[in-house]
């Protein structure tokens, strides 16, 4: 079964998405790392992400590998090298939408995607899998979440790792990323007509949890 959660930046996805994919025993695959990790692949080579032929030379040879940790944690592999914490700093962050809008990039990625996905039972997140990586996903939903709520939530998590970021600078990320995910060309963030949609702003991560593994089961059964 595959279950694909969508929505913007800092709406919470991937914690929810990690914690849902324990709970059902399936592989949580984030997306999301993906686009980073060609990102930061692009900043070691000195290749601008305005330099499109170059960052699509950079995706039809890179290898990404997400490793799955006991504690349901990913190891985010690049070219063999470890850059779980790496593909997190603000440079990623701020330059990785320009090369997630890459047609070809995204087709390159959405491939691996596919492969991940088909060796079972998954949960991945993302800004396309319901519309666009898997269509035919058993269970989607659409997470979200006010721009003041992603902002405060993304701030704190950048905090936790040590990020000396003020919040202006962390909603000015969010409005520029959520700019470009949903007015790209190619798979712009949508929601898919048959995904739930959860507004997450007033709830906590076990609400949400709780009421997304309630559908899947009932899904599975
Ligand atoms: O999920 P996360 O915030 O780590 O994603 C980083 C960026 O990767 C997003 O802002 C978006 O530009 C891109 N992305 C995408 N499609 C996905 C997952 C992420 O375009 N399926």
């Amino acid at each position: 079964m595959i279950v694909a959660i969508d929505g913007p930046a800092g709406a919470g996805k991937s914690t929810v998405a990690k914690i849902l994919a324990k709970k059902l025993g399936f592989l949580y695959i984030d997306t999301g790392a993906m686009y980073r990790a060609l990102t930061l692949k692009a900043l070691n080579n000195n290749v601008s992400t305005g330099n499109q032929d170059a960052v699509i030379a950079l995706a039809r040879t890179v290898k990404i590998e997400l490793l799955h940790n006991p504690d349901g944690s990913l190891t985010v592999m690049l070219d063999g090298a470890d850059v779980s914490m790496a593909i997190r700093q603000p440079r990623i962050t701020q330059v990785v939408s320009d090369v997630a809008k890459i047609k070809e990039v995204r087709e390159i990625l959405v491939n691996m995607q596919r492969e991940c996905g088909e060796k079972g039972d998954c949960v991945l997140d993302g800004r396309d899998i319901g519309t666009v990586v898997f269509p035919q996903a058993e269970k989607k939903f659409f997470i979200d979440a006010s721009r003041e709520e992603r902002t405060r939530r993304r701030f704190k998590e950048l905090r936790g790792m040590g990020e000396k970021i003020e919040e202006a600078a962390v909603a000015q990320d969010l409005a520029n990323r959520d700019r470009i995910d949903s007015t790209r060309q190619t798979s712009p963030l949508r929601r898919a007509p048959d995904a739930l949609y959860i507004d997450t702003t007033d709830l906590s991560i076990e609400q949400v949890v709780e009421k997304m593994f309630s559908l899947c089961k009932k899904n599975a059964e």
